[in-house]
């Protein structure tokens, strides 16, 4: 077994990990990075952003309005100082990334252009044409090379966390293409693998995001929070779930129902004056008030609605939104010039995770998490689109400096002992590889675990419904044990990655509707039809979900409140 030993080791190349390990070498000259990517870090699920990165910029906006709308946003289950936080970093992370050569759009007069998104009460989305995750990832990407002293250890597979006297000390990686398992030892651990849409049936999500981190995380006993809060997005393609981005809305595009009626401008949303600009789940429990009204069109995919841009013009679409033009003509087979794009929600992002505090430290001392994988509390119960890239940078940066004090004060751990724990996990990848016993298949059991989180945990909610998801996928977890793999080989077996990543996801999937069926209220992403309102006498408060053989266990958290008062959420 090879063992390999650098100080910090980050598990994802995407925004937040390459942020992560640029702050951590930043920090301290001496310090030695592992990044550790499933994927080439350019194909990181960051690459796929399209509509763009917020950060106060113009004169008729301030850190206050940011901050208000991420509370408003989040309906009052933000931290407020975490939020306080992220609004006066955000301008000086995107800055910076400019620096390192991100092409962010411009104004006439060559001031940033910035784009409005919903929720936002400005334009306050910066945005490179709607490529924005290609090119900040690629700025950071290109800039991360410059430090020698990051390594990268590209298509590992990180199974394991390795944990000795209650600290963390290393993970264990499979490589892909050789199927060789090492221990990487360091002295902490940022874990920035992203999110977990791929629960799901219909996500924007890449076939990457399986919520690797989160259940590394909790097999090693830090409790996943706020996993209730999953995002639909309103504007996803029938069929494949891609995203059509948020953009569309913001440059004026309006959303038609069956019998062509811009429908959003009978929604209310507490002073319904916002229509397409209204914030991603009220917007998708309007869709689906269309489906149930019979005002949805149908489709081979189920139902769907329109997204019209033609009034928009050819050539704003083709300076402002390229690349939806190439994603409806491939995709769909609609030239979104003359014709309107069928789009439905979709499963977009995971605002849960791993439990941090401020510095993305977990409970588990040297285990450090940050971007989608974490929940540090910023976007509570719904997130505003275009905080996310945002807060990957953000937070991204303070873990990877607070890994490194953390790293300066620990020792390296007993060597022996690590190599012996990573030693039994290889033994176990070993008899997974081409296991020939069991009677059940990855596709039907992913299969099944999807099709019961659209049915239990989907736009709307119901105990019923929810109790039937919890008690479905305690059941799949039983039978995943009893999965066959018929690969053997050790050079790129998919099969196995797919089994592990399918465990991965039974985890997430059990903790996202264990926390959703106990949370007796409706809070933003979580719209319950037999508990229709916000109650914060009793549910102002984080869901914890700590892992536990008998079944999920859960807990409270307090929420951090601060100077702006929790109201009625209205747009
Ligand atoms: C289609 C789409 C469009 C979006 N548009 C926007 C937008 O316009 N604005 C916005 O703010 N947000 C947007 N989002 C959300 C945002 O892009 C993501 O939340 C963010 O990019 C996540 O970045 P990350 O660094 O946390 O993770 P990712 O970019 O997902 O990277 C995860 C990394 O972890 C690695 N990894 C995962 N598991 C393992 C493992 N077991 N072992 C080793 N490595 C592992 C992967 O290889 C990868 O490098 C969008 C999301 C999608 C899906």
């Amino acid at each position: 077994m090879e063992v390999i030993e650098h100080d910090v080791i980050v598990v994802g190349g995407g925004a937040a990990g390459i942020r992560a390990a640029i702050a951590a070498v930043e920090a301290d000259p001496t310090i030695s990075v592992a990044m550790v990517s499933k994927v080439y870090p350019m194909r990181s699920h960051t690459v796929s952003a399209e509509g763009g990165a917020a950060a106060v910029a113009r004169e008729d906006d301030s850190l206050e309005m940011h901050g208000y709308d991420t509370v408003k946003g989040s309906d009052f289950l933000g931290d407020q100082h975490v939020i306080e936080y992220f609004v006066e970093e955000a301008p000086k992370e995107l800055t910076l990334l400019e620096h390192w050569g991100c092409p962010w759009s411009r104004n006439e007069d060559g001031t940033v252009a910035t784009r409005a998104f919903g929720g936002m009460t400005t334009k306050r989305t910066w945005f490179a044409a709607d490529k924005v995750g290609f090119h900040m990832l690629h700025s950071l990407f290109q800039h991360s090379m410059r430090f020698e002293r990051i390594v990268r250890y590209d298509e590992q597979f990180v199974t394991k966390l390795l944990v000795d006297d209650g600290v963390v000390r290393g993970v264990v990686a499979l490589d892909i293409r050789e199927g060789s398992v090492r221990a990487i030892l360091g002295r902490a651990v940022i874990l920035a693998t992203g999110g977990a849409g791929k629960c799901f049936p219909f996500t924007t999500n890449g076939n990457i995001k399986t919520g690797d981190g989160m259940s590394l995380a909790y097999r090693a006993g830090v409790p996943l929070k706020d996993q209730e809060f999953v995002q639909y997005h309103p504007t996803g393609l029938p069929g494949t779930g891609i995203l059509i981005t948020e953009a569309t809305r913001g440059e004026g595009g309006h959303l038609k129902n069956s019998e062509g009626e811009r429908f959003l401008v009978d929604y209310d949303y507490g002073v319904g004056t916002k229509a397409e600009l209204g914030p991603r789940d009220m917007i998708s429990r309007a869709i689906i008030q269309e489906f149930r009204a019979g005002r949805g069109i149908k489709g081979p995919y189920g139902e769907f609605v329109h997204l019209d841009l033609t009034h928009l013009g050819e050539a704003k679409l083709k300076e402002r939104l390229p690349f939806v033009l190439e994603l409806a003509r491939t995709y769909v087979g609609v030239d979104p010039v003359t014709q309107p794009i069928p789009i439905r929600p979709v499963v977009h992002y995971m605002m849960g995770g791993v439990d941090t505090d401020i510095d993305g430290a977990t409970v588990l001392p040297g285990l450090y998490a940050a971007g989608e994988v974490a929940c540090v509390s910023m976007n509570g119960a719904n997130r505003l689109g275009s905080n996310s890239l945002t807060e990957c940078l953000v937070f991204g940066a303070r873990s990877g400096r607070c890994a490194v004090t953390f790293a300066r004060g620990s020792s390296a751990g007993n060597e022996a002992r690590m190599r012996q724990l990573a030693e039994e996990e290889a033994a176990r990848l070993d008899t997974l590889r081409g296991k020939s016993k069991g009677g059940e298949t990855i596709s039907q059991v992913r299969r099944e675990m999807q099709d019961a989180m659209e049915d239990g945990c989907g736009v709307y909610r119901e105990q019923t419904s929810m109790d039937t998801a919890c008690r479905n996928l305690a059941q799949l977890k039983g039978r995943f044990a009893d999965l066959v793999l018929k690969d053997s080989s050790k050079v790129f077996n998919t099969e196995l990655i797919a089994a592990l990543e399918l465990g991965n996801m039974l985890d997430v999937a059990e903790s996202v509707a264990v926390s959703a069926a106990q949370r007796k209220e409706s809070r933003g992403a979580h719209t319950r039809s037999d508990a229709t309102t916000r109650d914060d006498q009793n549910w102002l408060h984080h869901t914890l979900c700590t892992f536990d053989p008998a079944g999920p266990r859960i807990e409270k958290k307090e929420v951090t409140l601060g100077h702006w008062e929790p109201e009625e959420r209205k747009y």
